[in-house]
This record gives structure tokens, C-alpha cells and sequence, in this order.
């Protein structure tokens, strides 16, 4: 079905063109910063999944077919469209997320850096050979697509996520099906968009828009050989487990709580101007956000007025204005979510030192008196017991721990069950070496806050913040994405006559 309103509605892509829903639920898409409904979104059903699945399982064998430098020419074709299109994208981002626009820029920025990885297929799939494992015989390995492969995203990066999962599953000849999170729909059907003006087979790319129902018919669906998760850690541990119960290949990233350790002989500048981009970027709703300040020893007393001084001072502004450093929180519930943290905190005995509840949203801009407003806030004497310490809050809240030592420091980051991301800042490179060798994290910035990997490295965390063994995009993402095939190879000529009863060994 589609909306009979006059607001746009963001529908499903399937076989290469706009779909119908065909199931009868929808969902309101606000923009955060004004708080109106700026659109609708289908929310898909089993069937629109089974259509979906369909459509990638018929492209499939002629897409796997393609010789990989012909698929990197569609990516070519594609990487150079987004280029064209990248502020559209951006612009989306901003509407429906709330972000600040360059910050949008930036997320379309590191998504197209995995575009660009993907489009060097041909040499990723290059595979290994033995000339002569036995007189007369070759061995050789292929990695080979897996099928129909699903991709399941958050709303905090509606471009770069999912950029994660499909340039490098569709370049390795997958069928990919995409279900974005439904806050921010739009952006992915720009992007199918500017695929099949690439030249992308129908069918290759498909967009199932929803929410939990679209999720469970994915995961239970015999037609999808993997899935690939992002999202809260209780849904990621949830698709992880039900994945395998269906024999599916999982790779299910989680929530963080991310820390950044700083030592007394750091640039406190820099120190400062790290927490306070990397705390209220994107207010605070990103998977590698810092949401824990660790202050060793002196740190603590030099660094704080600092602090509260440029949390007050933050430009909270619709992500539209151009000196706009933070922008709203994505929707009322978040906003509600992250509003009861704050005031539990402060029950918990945390010193509350700005409190963004008092924000008044007509300082964000004009038609802002409607959005989903917060400020920067900031907690000092923060407790490892306590809850806004232990959980993801996913906002602008930074929590301030003090530690004696660096031993108490790891030893702090090293127990919490998150291990996204953590960062060190100091000038003494033995204490940097030890900090990278011996934190219990994936991802981890030495006097860098926000250690996102580039499109080569591969993006994942420790613990609870990743379920599975592989990491999105870089190499892990291709292992991911395909399997591997060892064949052996001798022909008549070099074949010994007679039947061989004992185990073949090398001859
Ligand atoms: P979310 O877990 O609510 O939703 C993620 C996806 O799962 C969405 O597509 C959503 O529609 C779907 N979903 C929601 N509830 C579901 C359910 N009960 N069953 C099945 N599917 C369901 O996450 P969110 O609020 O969209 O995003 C924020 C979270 O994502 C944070 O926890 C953040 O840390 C995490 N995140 C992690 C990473 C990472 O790389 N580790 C990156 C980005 C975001």
C-alpha cells in the first residue's frame, strides 16, 4: 500500500524500481530539529521480505557470473554518481537524523571511502595457489559469493552503515537486501536510486523500509545465507543467536560505552577540544562517541573548569546553520531516554555540573521550538556502580571518572562489558604502547577520540559490542561476504593406475 497524504512516503525498492508495501502498517518520519512529520515510511512485511528475497535470489547467478573488474566498473559508475549527489545524501541525513550538516558530510564522506575499497574487487578476491602439492597436481582456492545476504542498520548512520555492508557484499557478486532503520528511511532510496542509473542489475540491490517484522521474516527467511547487523547490543545478541539457530553467517555489532583515558602529561588543550567534539558530535549518538572521560590523577582538577566552560559555550543549533555545532536528538522517545538518565545521575550522587535539560529550544533557530532539544551535559565523580556509568545512554551526556593511576585507568576500561572504542591521550610513548597493548577494546585512538578505521582496516569492537568473529568492511568484510573453495586439480597423464586405499599423501 502507499500514503494517500501529501507527504512524501518512502516506499521499498525491489527488483530495481519503487514497490508498493504489501502489507498495510506505516510510521511517521519527523525531522528532529522542527519535530513535524516530514514524511512517511512503509513498514514492511514478511511478504514484501519474501518479494525482496525473490528478486535477489533471481539476480543472483548472472551477477555472480559477472567477472569481478566488470562489477567494479558498476561501482566506478556508482562511487562517481554519489560523488555528484553526496550533499543531496548529506542534506537527507540531516533532515530526518538531525545531525549537523557538515557532520552528514562527513558520514557520506567515510561511506564512499568503503565504495572506493570495493572498487578494487578484482584484487581482493585474488586467491592462492599451489603449483605441485603432489607430482603432477595443482591446489587452489576460490572465494566464492555466498547468495542473498541481508544488511540490518541503525538510525545513527543511515549512509555510512550501510555503506559498511553492500558495496563490498555486492562487489564479491551478492544480492543484497537492505532494511534501513525506519527514522531515517529516505537516504536509502537515494542511494538504490543512483545504483541502478549506475547500471547495477534489478534485483542485485533491494530496500525492505520497516522494523521488527521486516527483521524477523530476514532471519528466518531459508532464502538469505547471511546477515549483517548494527544496532543496540540486546537486538545484536538477539540476531546473533536466532542467525545461527537458522544456519545463517551473523556478524551483529552492538552498543558501546566508550572511554577516553587522560593522562596528566597530555596537551590538556587538545585533550579538552577531543572530549568535547567527540562527547556532543552528533549529540553523542554514535557508536564511537566518547561517553566516559577516565581523568588520571591531576588531570582531573586542571581539566574540569575547562570542560564546563565549553559545554556551556557548545552552538546547539539546527544542523542546517553553518556554525551549527550539535544538532537535535533524533526523536521524543531518545529525547525522554536520555532526559531520565540525567536526572538519575543526579539521584545516583553524580556532581551534575551543566545539565542540558534547560536548553531552550528557540535558541536552536527559527520553527525549532517544536524539536527534540537538548543541551551538552556533564557529569563529574562519576562511580563505576553507578547506572550512567555502567549503560549506553546514547546522547550528549560526558560522565567523568576519576582514577589515581594509568593501572586503575585499564583497569576500569578493562571491566566494563562494552568494547567499542577507547581512546588514550598523553605524550609518553611508553605509556601510549602499553595502553594499545594492553586494553581489553577493539578499536582504540592514541591521542586520536574517534579511531573509526579506515574503509581497509575493518570496523568492529570487543565483548558485548560485537557478536561474531569478523569485522565489517576491509578484508574481514570480504572473508564475510564470501566463502572459501579449495580445489585440487591433476589430469590423466600424471595418474597412476589402480585403486589407492591408504590416505593420499604427496608423492
Ligand atoms: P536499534 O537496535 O534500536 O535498531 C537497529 C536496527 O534493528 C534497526 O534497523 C531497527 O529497525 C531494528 N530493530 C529494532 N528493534 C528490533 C527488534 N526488537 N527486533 C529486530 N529488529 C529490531 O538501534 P538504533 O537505536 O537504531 O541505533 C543505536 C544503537 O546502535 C546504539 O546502541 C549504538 O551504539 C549502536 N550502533 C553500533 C554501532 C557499531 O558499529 N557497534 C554503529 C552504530 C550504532
Amino acid at each position: 500500500m502507499s500514503s494517500a497524504s501529501a507527504l512524501p512516503f518512502v516506499s521499498h525498492w525491489i527488483d530495481g524500481a519503487r514497490a508498493e508495501s504489501r502489507g498495510t502498517r506505516i510510521a511517521d518520519v519527523f525531522h528532529p530539529a522542527s519535530g513535524v512529520v516530514g514524511a512517511r515510511v512503509a513498514l514492511g512485511s514478511a511478504a514484501d521480505v519474501d518479494a525482496a528475497v525473490a528478486s535477489a535470489a533471481r539476480a543472483f547467478p548472472a551477477w555472480a557470473d559477472v567477472p569481478p573488474i566488470r562489477r567494479a566498473r558498476v561501482m566506478f559508475r556508482f562511487l562517481e554518481l554519489l560523488n555528484r549527489h553526496k550533499d543531496d545524501l548529506a542534506r537527507a541525513i540531516t533532515a530526518e537524523h538531525g545531525k549537523v550538516f557538515t557532520d552528514a558530510q562527513g558520514e557520506v564522506a567515510r561511506g564512499i571511502d568503503i565504495v572506493e575499497f570495493a572498487c578494487g574487487i578484482p584484487q581482493l578476491l585474488k586467491t592462492q595457489f599451489t603449483d605441485q602439492v603432489s607430482t603432477g597436481m595443482d591446489n587452489w582456492t576460490l572465494r566464492q559469493p555466498l547468495g542473498v545476504v541481508a544488511g540490518i542498520t541503525p538510525f545513527n548512520f543511515p549512509v555510512m552503515v550501510p555503506m559498511w555492508m553492500f558495496p563490498v557484499a555486492i562487489a564479491a557478486g551478492n544480492c543484497f537486501v537492505l532494511k534501513p532503520s525506519p527514522v531515517d528511511p529516505t537516504p536509502s532510496l537515494i542511494i538504490a536510486d543512483l545504483f541502478k542509473q549506475a547500471g547495477l542489475p534489478d534485483g542485485v540491490f533491494n530496500v525492505v523500509q520497516g522494523d521488527k517484522d521486516a527483521v524477523e521474516a530476514l532471519i528466518a527467511h531459508p532464502g538469505v545465507r547471511a546477515i549483517s547487523f548494527v544496532g543496540s547490543t540486546p537486538i545484536a545478541q538477539s540476531i546473533y543467536e536466532q542467525g545461527a539457530r537458522h544456519g545463517k553467517r551473523v556478524q551483529a555489532l552492538g552498543g558501546a560505552k566508550n572511554h577516553m583515558v587522560v593522562m596528566p602529561d597530555a596537551d590538556l588543550d587538545l585533550a579538552v577540544d577531543a572530549l568535547i567534539g567527540s562527547a556532543y558530535g552528533s549529540a553523542g549518538e554514535r557508536c564511537m562517541a566518547i561517553s566516559v572521560a577516565v581523568l588520571v590523577g591531576e588531570a582531573a582538577d586542571r581539566i574540569m573548569p575547562r570542560l564546563v566552560e565549553r559545554t556551556r559555550a557548545l552552538k546547539v543549533k539546527n544542523g542546517m546553520e553553518l556554525d551549527a555545532e550539535m544538532g537535535p536528538i533524533v526523536h521524543a522517545a531518545a529525547h525522554r531516554r536520555i532526559s531520565d538518565y540525567i536526572a538519575l545521575g543526579a539521584e545516583e550522587g553524580a556532581s551534575l555540573l551543566v545539565d542540558g535539560r534547560g536548553f531552550d529550544p528557540a535558541a536552536a533557530g527559527p520553527g525549532c521550538e517544536g524539536g527534540f532539544w537538548l543541551g551538552g551535559t556533564l557529569f563529574d565523580h562519576v562511580a563505576p556502580s553507578m547506572r550512567i556509568y555502567r549503560e549506553e545512554i546514547f546522547g550528549p551526556v560526558l560522565s567523568c571518572v576519576r582514577v589515581p593511576d594509568f593501572a586503575s585507568a585499564v583497569e576500569l576500561v578493562n571491566a566494563h562489558e562494552f568494547g567499542n572504542g577507547v581512546s588514550c591521550f598523553t605524550s609518553d610513548g611508553n605509556v601510549a604502547r602499553e595502553f594499545g597493548r594492553r586494553i581489553q577494546v577493539g578499536m582504540v585512538g592514541i591521542n586520536v577520540p574517534i579511531p573509526v578505521p579506515m574503509a581497509w582496516h575493518g570496523f568492529g569492537g570487543w565483548k558485548r559490542s560485537l557478536f561474531g568473529d569478523m569485522h565489517a568492511y576491509g578484508e574481514e568484510g570480504v572473508r564475510f561476504y564470501t566463502r572459501q573453495k579449495s580445489i585440487m586439480q591433476r589430469w590423466p597423464g600424471s595418474m597412476r593406475k589402480g585403486a589407492e586405499f591408504a590416505m593420499p599423501t604427496a608423492k
